[in-house]
């Protein structure tokens, strides 16, 4: 990832990245007490704004934390935020914590004020020889906890995870539970079986991953078979394609999984339908 872009949202207020200060009795950073979403902006606009407002608001729900703006603000906040760093393809962090308290208390004080910080980044397209010879995955025990569709800001077990795939040589950690394909440490997993998709559906063991469904839409206007159900670690094996997909590493192509190639080690022929679809959508929307 990109360094940051020179300007931060704090609180409501654009400051310079090297003066933006939190205390360190916020529980976001005590407790990991707080939220956070990724927007990938293209050509400066915010793609699909909407369902990223959508899902920090289920976010704060599941936390209990009032939301410090309404829709409009944010919808500001994100256009301002973006027009202060510049323009071209920018990755938008947003996190909001539940805020500091006067100690460290579990339960937290009734009358807490969310922190909300927001930067940007560079965003990188795909590498070309990422996009013509593929990357890998090593699959991992999903250790993380059961509440993962929460898009919270504690991440300790995705670290460790993506960690452990590196010392593996793997770009991505495939995360196994009970048996089953979880997702990607920080992204949605798709497979290809005998022509059809497989996506597992949405469930409490993983994250809501909007670029999931901008996949299933580019299936379906290519008029693409595809099946939202649950994949076992056998398909997950012998699958003749497996993609990654996430906001800032757009839909890949996993040609490698632990030590065995997947399909005939290349990307796969939808794959390549899919991805270009997928392009095709958010050019028409962030034109
Ligand atoms: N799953 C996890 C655990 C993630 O962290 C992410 C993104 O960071 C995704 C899936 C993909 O979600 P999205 O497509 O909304 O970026």
């Amino acid at each position: 990832m990109a360094a940051a872009l020179p300007i931060c949202l704090l609180d409501g207020v654009f400051v310079p990245a090297q003066d933006a200060r939190v205390s360190p009795f916020d529980r976001g950073f005590l407790f990991g007490d707080g939220v956070y979403e990724v927007i990938p902006c293209f050509n400066a606009k915010p793609f699909r704004l909407a369902a990223h407002l959508d899902r920090l608001q289920a976010g704060l729900d599941a936390l209990q934390i009032a939301n410090p703006h309404s829709r409009a603000q944010w919808t500001k906040l994100v256009h301002e935020l973006i027009a202060v760093n510049g323009v071209g393809n920018i990755g938008l962090y947003l996190e909001i914590t539940r805020g500091a308290g006067s100690g460290r208390d579990f339960l937290p004080q009734a009358d807490l004020k969310p922190t909300v910080f927001g930067f940007c980044w560079p965003l990188a397209p795909a590498r070309n020889a990422d996009l013509e010879r593929g990357i890998s995955g090593a699959t991992l025990d999903d250790i993380r906890w059961l509440r993962c569709d929460i898009k919270s800001v504690a991440l300790l077990a995705p670290v460790l995870l993506r960690m452990q795939a590196r010392d593996r040589g793997a770009d991505e950690a495939i995360l196994i539970h009970d048996g089953r394909l979880a997702e990607g440490s920080s992204s949605a997993v798709f497979i290809v079986e005998a022509g059809r998709i497989v996506s597992p559906p949405a469930s409490h063991e993983r994250l809501p991953s909007i670029t999931r469904l901008v996949v299933i839409e580019a299936a379906a206007a290519l008029q693409l078979p595809l099946d939202a159900r649950e994949v076992d670690r056998a398909e997950l094996d012998g699958a003749d394609e497996i993609w990654i997909a996430s906001s800032t590493r757009d839909v890949m192509p996993v040609v490698r999984l632990d030590k065995h190639a997947v399909g005939d080690g290349k990307p796969g022929p939808l794959w390549r339908r899919v991805y270009a679809q997928v392009q095709a959508i958010k050019r028409r929307e962030t034109r």
